[in-house]
């Protein structure tokens, strides 16, 4: 400071204060933003992920970014959510990344495949095994980011009317089950139909279809299928349904880096909390329904269905990734991680679950 020059040293002054101002500035700036979900207001765990995310958000950022949660009875548009982040009349979202699969088919295994990885396999692939990087790569090309949002954990096979001992049980049955693993039902001579969340239990009950899937016990007891469908099949066709929070790419960049490193844990937290409330919805809820129920029957399908099932994925994984070299290299990224991964699980969870149920 002694060599400068009076001059030098009113610039330099000039320069310290619009600095330090600019930066008490951007401390103070209150970003508000809007995002937008797929669920309703009162689909517990799926709506509480981003109301939790929105909480810590606050919280943690002091109010300096603030964040309103629109379920979708509020924007009308539950499966237009990736639409508005993009265009930007959402800053975020919260749904799933099949539902995109109509416009771009390689957002669909960010979610569940059949017979693919359980959660915490998934959550592995994620965030140590280049799912991420993966996501990434496919959202660019909407100007969005996408980050894990919760998962379900392993979800049930669904409620059926009628016991199913063989493939020839399947054939002609009517059922809601939507996604890849409705192609499969459909190639084993199912009709495959998509109802509306809310006239699921009437079409079950009045026997407009004979068979439905929902998520698990947690989800499935405030919809009243047991009362109406006493089979219980375990699941193979979204052994870890994923949600995705989306970000709108050039909100996100004009974020301050505090900010930004606020919204990513915060996103985390409140993901990995959802499965764990989902997990705990499900043990309770199966309490209930079997002391209530006595007559539901848990039943895991016959092999020779399973067996059909499992072909029939193989076919159709082969056929939806011919001519689309990035879907085939997610699902590649995939099935090798899960290869790995399983050994591990085999080892840990399975053989010790095997002798202590
Ligand atoms: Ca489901």
């Amino acid at each position: 400071m002694k060599m400068l020059g009076k001059t030098s040293k009113v610039l330099l002054a000039a320069v310290l204060i619009t600095g330090l101002s600019a930066s008490a500035m951007a401390k103070d700036k209150v970003y508000k933003w809007k995002l937008a979900t797929t669920w309703g207001p009162t689909l517990t765990p799926f709506i509480d992920a981003p109301k939790n995310m929105a909480k810590m958000v606050k919280e943690m950022s002091d109010g300096r970014l603030i964040i309103r949660v629109d379920a979708s009875n509020k924007h009308k548009s539950a499966f237009g959510i990736l639409d508005m982040v993009k265009g930007g009349q959402y800053d975020m979202g919260h749904s799933a990344s099949y539902y995109w699969k109509g416009k771009d088919i390689n957002t669909l295994p960010f979610s569940t495949m059949p017979f693919g990885m359980t959660t915490p396999e998934q959550n592995a692939w994620f965030y140590y095994g280049g799912g991420m990087e993966l996501m990434k790569k496919v959202y660019k090309k909407h100007k969005v980011l996408a980050f894990p949002g919760g998962s379900t954990g392993n979800q049930m096979g669904g409620w059926f009317k009628k016991e199913i001992k063989s493939v020839s049980d399947l054939k002609g049955l009517k059922m809601r089950i939507p996604g890849f693993a409705g192609e499969i039902m459909a190639k084993l001579g199912l009709t495959v139909t998509n109802i509306a969340p809310g006239e699921l239990y009437t079409s079950l009950e009045r026997g407009n279809i004979d068979a439905l899937e929902w998520v698990g016990p947690g989800m499935d007891i405030k919809m009243g299928f047991h009362k109406v469908a006493p089979y219980y099949y375990t699941g193979w066709h979204e052994p870890g349904l994923d949600l995705q929070f989306l970000v709108n790419e050039k909100k996100f960049n004009k974020l301050p880096k505090d900010l930004q490193a606020i919204l990513i844990t915060a996103m985390k937290v409140s993901a990995t909390d959802m499965y764990t409330q989902n997990y705990d919805m499900s043990a309770t809820a199966w309490a209930k329904m079997k002391k209530d129920f006595p007559k539901i029957k848990v039943q895991t399908f016959p092999k020779e269905v399973m067996d059909a099932m499992k072909a029939t994925n193989k076919k159709l994984r082969a056929e939806i990734t011919k001519g689309k070299p990035l879907l085939k290299e997610i699902l590649d990224s995939q099935a090798a991680y899960q290869k790995k991964v399983r050994e591990w699980t085999k080892m840990s969870d399975f053989l010790y679950l095997k002798d202590n149920l």
